[in-house]
């Protein structure tokens, strides 16, 4: 746990998030902020910084994300979904926490720019 890190936070329950799924490694929360009907971010109870540095730490907690966004995605509306690991802040990364941004719900279109 990193103190000053907004989801670490989330993940010890310090600060209040509308957790939808967990297992003893990962939670999933509603995004503040949602841009799609489900909009919710898988991230590692465990601190890394992005996806890249996760994949090369723990490539078992990569797939368990991975694993968490299908079963919300199931829950949640028809299983499809679009999974966004955001990866510096150029890239749009505003939280240095890994998380995965699990869209659907929509038809979604495809322009990030
Ligand atoms: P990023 O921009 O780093 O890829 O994504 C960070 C996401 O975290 C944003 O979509 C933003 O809306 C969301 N977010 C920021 N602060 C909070 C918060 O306090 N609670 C929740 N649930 N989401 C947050």
């Amino acid at each position: 746990m990193t103190s000053d890190c907004l989801f670490c936070r989330i993940v010890a329950g310090e600060v209040p998030a509308d957790v939808v799924a967990s297992t003893d490694r990962a939670v999933a929360f509603r995004d503040i902020d949602p841009r799609a009907p489900l909009h919710v971010l898988v991230v590692p109870r465990e601190h890394h910084a992005d996806v890249t540095r996760l994949a090369a730490a723990d490539p078992t907690l990569l797939a368990d994300l991975v694993e968490l966004a299908d079963r919300v995605a199931g829950t949640e509306c028809d299983g499809q979904f679009r999974l966004v690991f955001n990866t510096g802040p150029t890239a749009g990364q505003s939280v240095l926490h890994v998380h995965g941004h699990v869209l659907g719900g929509a038809r979604l279109g495809w322009s990030p720019a």
